[in-house]
């Protein structure tokens, strides 16, 4: 049974009953006679289904993004405007796919010679609900765009959303059978990745998951992309905009209630300017609306569950228990009926403490203290993870440099770390490997034939 919850008052939305193993080999039977068809399609019919599904979000945007937040919590502000992203990132690849991927040339000692972009076949793609749409189109659009099909297993706690994200492709006119979402438990999705109806595996989730994934992948020699968890950090040296920084801060730390992979989550900040951008900071955060994430004005709602907040209060506690750390706001979940966690920030926090070891996926800040830039380089550093980084200073050639001795899939320079459809997306170390969005992201699941021509 697979149970829809609202994290702002623990309500039943909905339940399922999971997919039998019949309907799942039918179901995988489908994607590969409908991909078989589709990888034959045109450049044109490509883009005419992919900008048909933007125009179906569209049209649909405010029922889809009541869904998100009645499933997961995010204010429906960000869940409008998580709708939108998806159809401009269905566009952009409805109008660039066919640059990406066309012939190229590669002189050889060949009459002619060059590389041909062909599908691989039907895609696993195993989501998470942190952001349910977007999570799933970014991979979805240029996997349709390159020829491919697709096979979702969403979050648990998001199985209205992908029950609507199914229809939405349906109503499109994607061929029957090229994307379909099964509803099944975490436990049925190794048999998937063993199954040679499954050319290849996408996995956005924890890392603890990932490396599981990736094993039982790797097994199988299935290609995979896992975009996994992160602990940014956002450092703010001596020189840099202090207010500017802060007020960006808060957004890159609560955006989404704080569980994005690429929220900002260690805040290392120069000692010479620690005191006024805490100050800033926490005037910042002070001045969100905790609240029903449906209400208009909302700027934080639960988490998305009741575990996940005794997760991050956990991560809290050890870290001020540990007694280097001091709590500057929050610091504690909301009583009641919902999965709210008061907005926190933790100042002069430690690189062994829990908060800086550890992925905080939810509204926690931890501030570290630095004297300089390389020590900030090195505490950046200090970290299992690699997803992105954020680097304010007024010195941007220096920055440049800086930039490149982080180890991140992405170095944001005076701003915050947001993925964009016409950008590459990912991380290395434990956040993961393989890229999505722009040109790189619909290669990573094609086939690149050499023909070679005497
Ligand atoms: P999760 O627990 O890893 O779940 C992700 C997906 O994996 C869900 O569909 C989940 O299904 C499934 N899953 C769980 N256990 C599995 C297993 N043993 N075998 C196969 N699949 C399994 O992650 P989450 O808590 O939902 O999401 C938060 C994490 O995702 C954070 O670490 C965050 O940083 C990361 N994330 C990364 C990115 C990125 O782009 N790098 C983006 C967003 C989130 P069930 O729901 O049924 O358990």
């Amino acid at each position: 049974m697979i149970t829809s919850i609202n994290p702002a008052n623990g309500e039943i939305l909905a339940t399922f009953d999971a997919h039998t193993p019949e309907a799942v080999d039918a179901a995988l039977d489908a994607a590969v006679a409908a991909q078989r068809e589709w990888r034959r399609s045109n450049d044109d019919e490509r883009s005419a289904l992919l900008r048909s599904i933007a125009a179906i979000l569209r049209r649909d945007a405010e029922q889809h993004a009541r869904l998100i937040t009645l499933e997961m919590g995010k204010p429906l502000a960000e869940a409008r405007a998580e709708i939108e992203k998806c159809a401009v990132t269905l566009d952009h690849y409805a109008e660039h796919a066919r640059t990406y991927i066309a012939d190229e040339e590669i002189a050889s000692n060949a009459a002619e010679s060059g590389v041909v972009y062909d599908p691989l076949g039907v895609v696993l793609a195993v989501m998470p609900w942190n952001y349910p749409y977007w999570q799933l189109v970014r991979f979805l659009a240029p996997a349709l765009a390159a020829g491919n099909g697709a096979i979702l297993k969403h979050a648990n706690n998001v199985p209205q959303c992908a029950i609507a994200l199914e229809r939405a492709v349906t109503e499109a006119g994607a061929p029957s059978g090229l994307f379909t979402t099964l509803l099944i438990e975490a436990s049925r999705v190794q048999s998937l990745i063993e199954d040679d109806r499954i050319a290849a595996v996408t996995l956005t989730g924890s890392t603890e998951v990932g490396r599981l994934v990736a094993s039982q992948a790797g097994k199988a020699l299935k290609k995979q992309v896992l975009e996994l968890g992160g602990s940014d950090p956002f450092i703010v040296l001596a020189d840099a905009d202090v207010e500017a920084a802060a007020a960006v801060a808060v957004k890159a730390r609560f955006t989404n209630n704080g569980q994005s992979c690429v929220n900002a989550k260690r805040f290392i900040v120069d000692e010479a300017v620690a005191d006024r951008f805490v100050a800033r900071f926490a005037a910042g955060i002070q001045a969100l609306t905790v609240g029903d994430p449906l209400v208009e004005g909302t700027t934080i709602g639960p988490m998305a569950r009741r575990n996940l907040r005794d997760d991050l209060h956990r991560q809290v506690e050890e870290t001020l228990a540990a007694g280097g750390a001091e709590l500057v706001l929050g610091g504690a979940p909301i009583p009641g009926d919902g999965a709210y966690y008061a907005p926190t920030l933790l100042d002069s926090v430690s690189p062994d403490d829990t908060a800086f070891v550890e992925e905080t996926f939810g509204p926690v800040a931890a501030v570290i203290r630095c004297d300089g830039v390389e020590e900030a380089v090195s505490l950046a550093n200090q970290t299992e993870f690699g997803l992105g980084a954020a680097i304010w200073t007024a010195d941007v050639a220096a920055a440049r440099d800086i930039a490149r001795n982080i180890d991140a899939g992405a170095v944001f320079i005076n701003g915050m770390v947001a993925s964009d459809a016409r950008l590459p997306f990912g991380g290395i170390k434990a956040s993961g490997y393989g890229r999505e969005l722009g040109a790189l992201g619909i290669r990573e699941f094609m086939n690149a034939k050499t023909i070679w021509i005497g």
